[in-house]
This record gives structure tokens, C-alpha cells and sequence, in this order.
């Protein structure tokens, strides 16, 4: 990067290009007050309290920019006096409450440093406030104007709820609809609140004012988030055992000192009084509260007893996605080494499954192809059957931000989700036409001529085989498939056709669906047609990964088929690696999915059955069918926070730590592996799963080794190249390290296939798979098409977000339906509705609107109890047995 060197009181100080004379001033190791600036926002010069000399004149130093040369005096008199003036004048307008003893936040800090007492604030204060939201408070009287808060919400957060109202003096803050905050677009991010340099806009409780760039440093625990897999590394304040607050790191890789609602503040789970603080036991048909030892006493009888009746086979576990990488290393290791099977899977079978196979049969890796920061720069982005803007919030901002600084969007995604009210052109394919549309677009990038025949010749295969399928995919015929218009399609096209380097992004709307992986075979297609993969003209296929560690389990071999690695575990040479550091066999045949468990479970052969830290009985589709598994499976056994709905029915409950109170690492979605670490302890006799798997694993006489999660990491690290260069200790140095990581000396790799692909022949490959019709079709007496999905307040099944300040925020699961359907079914908005298919039945409130299109309608799964998932069907995907839940068909009536 080109670099200035400008004289800051005498002294030569160098910053990058395009700097502002405060990053010199700060550089240089001079701290100025600058009560309007942020470095996250763009400079707004008016709070007059960053004045430099410069060239003869007095600047603010955060509107000027840094020229060559520039001489810089922030000591002398005159400027420290009009600095001191300009704080004072801000200051005597507020309340004397606003620099009380103690008080935290900017302005008293920078008032402290320069000796202005109390005294100095003279403001009768008597504007009053809003504590409508449960997250973030306003007081008008420390409303210094600043607007900080307003260009936070819209230049990072892109949501716009704020605006600045009233004249002079009197100018405040205040959500842009004009009623309570509560009722505001606001979406309790966050970001006013750590940029507020008052306290006027802060969160309720013993964290109030307290700001990422202003709390005591010693008393933070620097973490990942463990709700989405954006990864963002978060600092959690905690006092006496107790989480007070969690501010967004300003150094985080991803979230750059930004958050979301539910990694910021939804912690309030942790001290729920449903919390589990002891391991339970069914006895006579009720569960009930035991000790460590015969818990564990009873699992290990249990699990035994499983095997000596059915065999090894007749034992399955379904690790977590919400476990670090070391427990779910562990839970794959106890299964293959101490029971003796290959019946171990995770939830990435319900989301993601296809995204492995997919990528991997596309360009050899399990993984996004490129890093989230260069996805961030790219100039077009195609964003495909993903809402980031409520799922995935802190990547949804940062994308939108790239939009509102000139990049090309288009949105396939059958809802009027939040990204596409910006995208250039929005293409809504009907539920289960992905393919037909990728082809659609394929088919005019080849016909146009934007293709990259030099990449196509030397680095792609399958070429003549997908130009021949194609010759079918005219936009004419794509349009009577998926009823996107063809000139919409010819525009997409020409868009990510034309643009230098074009992104994929994409999400669960691709690979949910009984063709999910042709979908993410198709959608890779684009990017090799355009040579925008391992190249510097684009930067690829990027799935956004759900769970938080949903990448990490996978990548920890916690899946019935591939060992640590996604080494092939039917592959003697793989087995033999493995079976050399484990000490001990590892069986050959690869073991059942999580669907194939039910199944052996309603047929009798699945004996015992452990399910750590998933709702399956909530969550999985179908789940009538899921509980008659449960029910016939003689030992359920079950690791939670909370009795969930699988927790309840099962026959021992292990209470374990969540993700605030636990030790070892995450990886999100751009492969980045991060440290997780406890800031507080877990409640009552809670365990981590970590803990929990090597005790049972002692229990059953066996030494699972790895006794902290640093040594687990250090196993897999042994066991598998790609993972040889991580450690604790060097996440501990460096922050985040993408794999794959072969050599401790050297960065991972960010971004992927820049030489070959990793692929036998080191080629991409073009897919030539045909569009085949979705599982699920309307009729007659099923008409409508369910799409399920989340929301931005909760997370999957809700059992974290509902028992927190989320669930004053969104209360209810919802059905957004079309004003036509809503006509036509006869239901009101507001009303209670029943939603049947030709499984289940549930009961939601409806909400219509525009944003689902005629004949579609649209609801979220995170209150169990309205019970969206016996309304999803068990047609899988024919590669990896995921879910179609994105493609159901319903009926709906006013209940
Ligand atoms: Fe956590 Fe995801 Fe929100 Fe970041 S965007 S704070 S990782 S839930």
C-alpha cells in the first residue's frame, strides 16, 4: 500500500494513502478528543474538538486529509485552547450527571484528560427518554449531536432507523419513524451503542455506556460468537461470574467492531432458571436429577449393552455444530476408537451437506473458495438463496455496504429479502428451479460470449459435456421453468458476465432442496465459465455457513464417511493414518446419516443414540417421524442446555457449558479457525461436551488422551496435513488462521486454488447435470409453496434467543403470505392460521405482505411449539440425504 509521511510535532510518522491527519496525529502516538469521529464511519468534522495547526491555519485534523510533507502542531497553545473550548462548549449543555465520578464512555474520558470537572456540565437536562427497547436505551440530555449513532446504523449497519431532529441546541437523536425505539426499524446491532461517546444511547444494566473502545481492559475475555458462522470475535465483560456485557472486537477479522443482535446481546440464556445445572435420569418414565457418576455409570452400561447386543453398528451419534472443533474431534474419535463405528454425523447433513460435495466435486476442497475480505472488495455480487441481512446480520451490513459504494448486486432469491431492495436486478426463481436458472444464466454467458476460454482451456474440464446441456436452457425456457423473466435473466447474466471480479455468495436456498447439490455444482458452474475462481478476476463460490462451528465439525471428520480432514475413512492409507496416532482400529464401512439413524432406529436396529447439542426432535424435517425414532430407540442419551423438546423424552441428560463458558476453537464460514474461551464458568454441576465424551469414554475403560482441548487440536493437527500448522498457541499469537494451514511458519490459505485445483486431475469441473423438478409440488389440495428460514432476532430452534431480551423482539414464529393468497384463503393479518401439508400440521400467525410472492409463503422454525417442522417432508437430496426444506407444499386456513 502507497504511504504518506507527514511531521506530527516534529516527529516523521508514515500512514497509509488516503489517511486523515488524526490517523497521523494517533500514529504518531498523540491522543486528540474527537468526539464526532469513529474510524469505522466516515469523518463528519463538526463536534470542533480534533483542531491541529497545519500550514499556517487550524484544521480539524479528521476532515483533513494527510498530504506529503505536512507539518502538524497539535501542542500548541492556541490549538490546545480552542480543543479545550470546543469540549467545554459540547460539555455545558449536558446535565452534571454526564461526567459523574466514574462515568464511562468517550466524553469522560476525554474530559478527565483534560481537567474539566462536573462543574463544567450546566445543562438543566428535563428532555427525557426512551426505554421502550430492551437492548438499547436513549437519554436526550446526553445527546451531544454528534451523530455518530445515525451514520453507524447507516453506513455500517445499513439499516437507516436513525436520523438527527430538531434545530441548535436542541438537536437529538431519534428513530426515523418517529414513535418509540421498540417500534423502530431498528435491529439492535448495536453500533450506536458502542459508538455513542456519551452514554445517551446505551444498553440497560451494569454494561450502560460502556463502549468496545472504552471499558477496562482487564476484565475482558476476547471470543468467537457462538450463534452464526460469521465468526465474529467478540470481548465479553463479566463480574463475578456473571456476563455484564459483550462488545464487538474493533480488531475482529470478520466483524470489524461490529455485531449483531444475538452475538451482543443475546446472553441472557446463560442465567435462565431453565438452565440444566444437573445431569438427569429417567426412572420409571420421569427424569430426574443424579449424580456425575451414575450418569455417566448408566451411559456406559448402556452403550455397552448396545454393542453386545447389535454390534458396534447398532450405536450412532449426532455431534454439533455448535461444539467446538476439539469436542467434536472428540465425539468422532470416542465412536470410531471406543465403540467401534462410523455412525457419527453432524447437523451440516440438514444445511450444507451439499455445499461439501458440491465445492469438492467442483474444485476439491470441502470450503469456500475465497476470503470473506476479498469477497467484500469485489465489484458484482450474486447472492443466491441467502437473507445474510437477518441470518448472517454482520456479513449482510458489510455487503450492502459494498453495494452502497458501487458494486454490482443481484439477488436470485424467490422473497423480497433485504439485500434485494438494492440489488440491480432481482431474480425470483419459484422454490426448486435453482438449477434451470443457473443454467439460464450459464446459457447467456456462454452464448454472449463472457466466458474466460483461456482458464476454460487450461484449468477447467467438462466444457463440450455442459455446452451440449445448455443448448436447453434458452432464456425462453428457463422463464416457463422458473418464472424469472428472461430479460431479467440476459441482465443478470451480462451483469456478473461483465464485471471484473464477480462473488458468489449463497445459502441454504441453494442446497436445501432434493437437487441440492446440482444446485451448488450449477451455481459453480458461473464462476468457472468466468474463470472467477483461483484467479485475481474474481473471487468464487462462497457458501455462508449456518451454525456457528458448522464448518469446524465437519472439517473434524464428526460425518459417517470421511475421518478428520475429509479423508475417505473407506481408504486403507487414510485409515491407516488415523489408526496410527489414535493406537487402535478404525472401522472401514462408512456409517449412517442422520436421516439412515432414524430410520435403523424405527426398524429396531439402532440400539442407543447420542445427540449433543441438537433439538432433533425441533429442528429435523418430518418430525413426527423423527420422534417415533426416538421413541423406539432403547438409549437416548443427550447433551443440552435446556430440556428441549429431544431433551425431554430422552433417557439421560447431560447438562453441559454453552459456548460462553468453554475452551478451544470454532471455524467459520470462510474457513477461519478463531479461539473460543470461557469468560465465565459453567452453571451448577455443567460440563463441557469436551469433558462430558472423555468421561464417558473413561467410564467405558478407555483413555481417550487429549486431555485439554489444546492437545485435541494438536491430535487433529498431527493426524491431518492440511491442518499441521494450527495451534492454541499460535491462534493465541495471530488472531484467526485460515485453512489450510500445512506448515506452523506460514499463513494459511485465504484463498484457494490460486495454482491448481485440488482436485485429482487439479482441474475445476464443469457440472452437465440436468434440472430435475423438486420432491414437492402444489396441488389442488396442498396449493401453496412453504419456504421456512430465519429471522434476525432468533436462531434455529430459539433456545437461546427466546430465553433473552429477544424474545420481546419477535415473539412469535410468523407466516408472510401475499395479499392475494391472504384474499383468496380468507386470513387476515395478525390472525391465527393453521398450515398443513401432507405431513403435519402447525399453527403460526400470519403476516401479509409483498415480500413472498403470490402462491408462496414463507415462515421461520424458532418457537418448537408452532411446529413447522411436521410440516416438512423427508425428500433429501440424492447425494447427501439433506433436507428439502426450502420446497413444501401447503395449505392454509384462518384457524
Ligand atoms: Fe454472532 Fe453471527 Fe451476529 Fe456475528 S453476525 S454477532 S457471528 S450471530
Amino acid at each position: 500500500m502507497n504511504g504518506v509521511t507527514v511531521e506530527v510535532d516534529g516527529t516523521g510518522v508514515a500512514v497509509p494513502e488516503g489517511s486523515s491527519l488524526l490517523t497521523a496525529v494517533r500514529a504518531a502516538g498523540v491522543e486528540l478528543p474527537a468526539l464526532c469521529s469513529d474510524d469505522r464511519l466516515s469523518p463528519a468534522g463538526s463536534c470542533r474538538t480534533c483542531l491541529v495547526r497545519v500550514g499556517g491555519r487550524v484544521a480539524a485534523a479528521c476532515v483533513t486529509p494527510a498530504s506529503p510533507g505536512m507539518r502538524v502542531d497539535t501542542v500548541g497553545e492556541e490549538v490546545a485552547r480552542l480543543r479545550r473550548d470546543a469540549v467545554e462548549v459540547i460539555v455545558s449543555a449536558l446535565p452534571p450527571r454526564a461526567l459523574a465520578d466514574g462515568s464511562p464512555g468517550e466524553l469522560a474520558h476525554v474530559c478527565r484528560a483534560m481537567g474539566i470537572g462536573p462543574e463544567a456540565a450546566r445543562g438543566a437536562g428535563g428532555r427525557g427518554g426512551d426505554e421502550s427497547h430492551p437492548y438499547v436505551h436513549l437519554d436526550r440530555d446526553l445527546c451531544i449531536a454528534c451523530g455518530r449513532c445515525v451514520r453507524m446504523c447507516s453506513e455500517v449497519q445499513g439499516t437507516f432507523a436513525l436520523t438527527l431532529v430538531g434545530r441548535g441546541g436542541d438537536t437529538v437523536v431519534a428513530p426515523g419513524t418517529g414513535g418509540p425505539w421498540a417500534e423502530s426499524d431498528c435491529v439492535a446491532c448495536g453500533g450506536c451503542v458502542d459508538t455513542c461517546p456519551t452514554g445517551a444511547i446505551s444498553q440497560p444494566g451494569p454494561a450502560r455506556g460502556l463502549t468496545s473502545a472504552f471499558h477496562p481492559q482487564e476484565a475482558r475475555t476476547r471470543t468467537t460468537c457462538g450463534y452464526c458462522g460469521v465468526g465474529c470475535a467478540l470481548d465479553v465483560i463479566a463480574h463475578d461470574g456473571e456476563v455484564t456485557a459483550v462488545l464487538p472486537a474493533r480488531d475482529g477479522p470478520v466483524n470489524r467492531g461490529h455485531a449483531c443482535v444475538k452475538g451482543r446481546f443475546s446472553h441472557g440464556f446463560r442465567t435462565s432458571p431453565e438452565r440444566l445445572t444437573r445431569p438427569l435420569l429417567r426412572r420409571d418414565g420421569v427424569l430426574e436429577p443424579v449424580g456425575w457418576d451414575e450418569a455417566l455409570a448408566h451411559v456406559a452400561r448402556g452403550l455397552r449393552a448396545a454393542v453386545d447386543a447389535g454390534g458396534p453398528d447398532s450405536v450412532a451419534a449426532i455431534s454439533s455444530a455448535r461444539a467446538t472443533n476439539e469436542e467434536n474431534y472428540l465425539v468422532q474419535k470416542f465412536m470410531r476408537v471406543v465403540v467401534g463405528t462410523n455412525n457419527v454425523d453432524n447437523c451440516s447433513r440438514l444445511c450444507h451437506s451439499p455445499s461439501a460435495a458440491g465445492l469438492t466435486a467442483s474444485f476439491g476442497l470441502s470450503g469456500g473458495t475465497d476470503s470473506f475480505d476479498d469477497v467484500a472488495r469485489s465489484d458484482c455480487l450474486l447472492v443466491v438463496g441467502a437473507n445474510p441481512v437477518e441470518a448472517h446480520p454482520v456479513v449482510g451490513a458489510r455487503l450492502l455496504e459494498r453495494v452502497l459504494h458501487g458494486a454490482g448486486l443481484i439477488v436470485a432469491d424467490p422473497r423480497a429479502v433485504g439485500l434485494a431492495l438494492h440489488a440491480d436486478v432481482h431474480l425470483r426463481p419459484r422454490p426448486g428451479t435453482n438449477v434451470a436458472l443457473f443454467h439460464g444464466l450459464a446459457h447467456v454467458l456462454l452464448a454472449e460470449g463472457l466466458t474466460d476460454e483461456a482458464f476454460l482451456r487450461e484449468r477447467a474440464t467438462g466444457l463440450p459435456e455442459l455446452t451440449e446441456l445448455l443448448v436447453d436452457y434458452t432464456p425462453d425456457r428457463v422463464t416457463d421453468i422458473t418464472g424469472v423473466p428472461a430479460a431479467d435473466l440476459v441482465a443478470a447474466a451480462r451483469l456478473y458476465g461483465r464485471a471484473e471480479r464477480p462473488a458468489i455468495v449463497y445459502g441454504l436456498g441453494v442446497t436445501e432442496h432434493l437437487h441440492g447439490t446440482d444446485g451448488v455444482r450449477s451455481l459453480a458452474n458461473l464462476a468457472i465459465l468466468r474463470g472467477a475462481v483461483g484467479t485475481d478476476r474474481g473471487h468464487g463460490v462462497n457458501p455462508l455457513r449456518g451454525q456457528n462451528n458448522v464448518q469446524g465439525a465437519s472439517d473434524m471428520g464428526a460425518l459417517p464417511d470421511l475421518l478428520p480432514g475429509y479423508g475417505k475413512v473407506a481408504d486403507p492409507a487414510v485409515r491407516a493414518r488415523a489408526e496410527a496416532v489414535w493406537g487402535g482400529p478404525v472401522p472401514a464401512r462408512p456409517g449412517l446419516r442422520i436421516p439412515d439413524m432414524f430410520a435403523a432406529a424405527r426398524a429396531g436396529d439402532l440400539r442407543a443414540l447420542w445427540v449433543i447439542g441438537e433439538d432433533v426432535r425441533a429442528t429435523d424435517p418430518d418430525t413426527t417421524r423423527v420422534a417415533e425414532a426416538l421413541d423406539a430407540c432403547p438409549l437416548v442419551v443427550c447433551n443440552e442446555l435446556f430440556l428441549s423438546e429431544t431433551a425431554r423424552h430422552a433417557d439421560v441428560v447431560l447438562p453441559v457449558a454453552s459456548w460462553l463458558e468453554k475452551d478451544g476453537t470454532f471455524v467459520n464460514f470462510d474457513r477461519r479457525f478463531q479461539r473460543v474461551r470461557p469468560a465465565v464458568p459453567p452453571p451448577g454441576e455443567a460440563r463441557t461436551d469436551f469433558d462430558t465424551v472423555r468421561a464417558v469414554a473413561a467410564a467405558m475403560g478407555v483413555d481417550l488422551r487429549c486431555p485439554r482441548p489444546a492437545d485435541a487440536l494438536a491430535e487433529c493437527a498431527a493426524l491431518v496435513p492440511a491442518f499441521a500448522g494450527l495451534s492454541h498457541g499460535r491462534l493465541d499469537r495471530e488472531g484467526a488462521v485460515p485453512w489450510p494451514c500445512p506448515d506452523p511458519g506460514r499463513p494459511g490459505e485465504a484463498k484457494l486454488y490460486t495454482e491448481r485445483f485440488a482436485t485429482p486431475d487439479g482441474r475445476a469441473h464443469l457440472a452437465a447435470a440436468p434440472y430435475l423438478p423438486p420432491g414437492e409440488r402444489p396441488d389442488d389440495a396442498y396449493p401453496l409453496v412453504l419456504v421456512t428460514g430465519r429471522r434476525w432476532a432468533h436462531y434455529n430452534s430459539g433456545s437461546m434467543t427466546r430465553r433473552s431480551g429477544n424474545l420481546a423482539l419477535d415473539p412469535v414464529d410468523l407466516l408472510d403470505l401475499h395479499p392475494d393468497d391472504a384474499g383468496r384463503y380468507g386470513v387476515r393479518d395478525g390472525e391465527r392460521v393453521t398450515v398443513e401439508s401432507r405431513h403435519g400440521r402447525a399453527r403460526l400467525v400470519a403476516r401479509v405482505g409483498d415480500r413472498t410472492p403470490p402462491g408462496q409463503v414463507f415462515c421461520s422454525f424458532h418457537f418448537p411449539a408452532s411446529g413447522v417442522n411436521r410440516l416438512t417432508s423427508d425428500v433429501a437430496d440424492t447425494v447427501t440425504s439433506c433436507p428439502e426444506y426450502k420446497v413444501t407444499a401447503v395449505r392454509v386456513t384462518p384457524s
